[in-house]
């Protein structure tokens, strides 16, 4: 109800995934009151079931039915290392239409501004480190997840030819490594985080050995998923580039693989038998990014220690684990 101008629904695609999922309990229950549902505002999150967005016909229909005024662009097919090496065509052609309806839906129906999620696997392979938001096109990804990154950066050139040819205000965000409640746990497909969790539980569980693929030495930046969910709200409300803006801990919140597997090891109080299998493909060595820019717009922002976090991720895990995504 209520004339275009005076109602704020803020659509959510991928609104029953990792992100949408924080992004629903931050809104309803932050400490902080910046980042809490304002009065007025309605909130829609998406799933899979309430329309496939590789559709065009399913997405115009989303679009009509809840005439969104804002759209947070999550869904997409997502996963780790291994997934991405195995189905490289898949990640590049469902993103890609993904990506084309949802912001074309958007754009034919007046959408005041639309936030796609990027992701520090689209940078060049071979960059200088720390990588920032100018070097998203500099040179070709890393092999392992050409087809992910490419559909991804399409994303970012989408935005500037909707706003260059369209005014549009489409523009995108670049989350490090992100964990938390309601992620996918698969074993093989996962991402580093939840795979491992898993893992490890079933180690304990069977009495077998946890063994971990990889060196453990590679480093990565991870962003607790409700951390991220903040750094949304803020971006929805008062981010107003087209350019991308990587949201991340700092450089100096780098963490090895090894430390990784070592606090999971800690959290789940596993203490067989703990091994890695240096056989195994590390993927990137480092991408480590820099999150100068979200520190010049949001100086004070404090991070949740990954300790707590992984303390909190892990509850939820051994909470749900019948029902959760595994
Ligand atoms: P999840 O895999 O947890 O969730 C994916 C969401 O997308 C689900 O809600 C899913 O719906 C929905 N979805 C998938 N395919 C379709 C489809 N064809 N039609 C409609 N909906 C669909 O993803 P995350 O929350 O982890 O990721 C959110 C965004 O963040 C993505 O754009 C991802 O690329 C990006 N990102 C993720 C990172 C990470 O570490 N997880 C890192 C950097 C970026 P359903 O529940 O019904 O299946």
């Amino acid at each position: 109800n209520g004339t275009a101008s005076d109602r704020t629904v803020i659509l959510v695609t991928g609104g029953t995934g990792l992100v949408g999922e924080a992004i629903r309990w931050v809104i309803d229950n932050d400490l902080d009151p910046r980042f809490r549902r304002r009065e007025g505002e309605e909130w829609i999150f998406l799933s899979s079931k309430d329309g496939d967005l590789m559709s065009w016909d399913d997405t115009a229909r989303v679009f009509d039915k809840y005439r969104p005024t804002n759209v947070l662009h999550l869904a997409a097919m997502v996963g780790g290392l291994f997934k991405n090496m195995k189905y490289k065509l898949d990640f590049y052609r469902n993103n890609m239409l993904m990506t084309d309806n949802v912001l074309h839906n958007a754009h034919l129906k007046d959408v005041n501004k639309v936030i796609s999620c990027l992701s520090t696997c689209v940078f060049p392979d071979k960059t200088p480190y720390p990588i920032d938001e100018t070097m998203v096109h500099s040179g070709p990804p890393h092999d392992s997840n050409f087809g992910y990154a490419y559909a991804k950066r399409m994303v970012d050139v989408a935005n500037r030819a909707y706003h260059e040819q369209y005014g549009r205000q489409f523009t995108s965000v670049i989350p490090t490594n992100i964990f938390g409640p309601h992620d996918n746990w698969h074993l093989d497909d996962a991402h580093v985080i939840p795979a491992l969790v898993h893992k490890c539980y079933l180690a304990k569980k069977n009495n077998t050995p946890f063994i971990v693929a990889g060196s453990g030495t590679p480093l990565r930046q991870f962003i607790y998923s409700r951390d991220l969910a903040r750094l949304f709200v803020w971006v929805l409300r008062d981010y107003q580039e087209i350019d991308p803006i990587i949201l991340s801990v700092g450089e100096e919140d780098e963490i090895t693989i090894r430390q990784v597997a070592d606090t999971i090891v800690d959290k789940l109080a596993f203490k067989g038998d703990y091994r890695w299998d240096s056989t195994k493909a590390d993927g990137q060595l480092k991408k480590t990014a820099s999150n100068a820019k979200l520190r010049k717009y949001l100086p004070d922002f404090k991070f949740t220690p990954f300790d707590q976090a992984m303390e909190e991720t892990v509850k939820w895990f051994l909470e749900n684990y019948e029902t959760l995504r595994k």
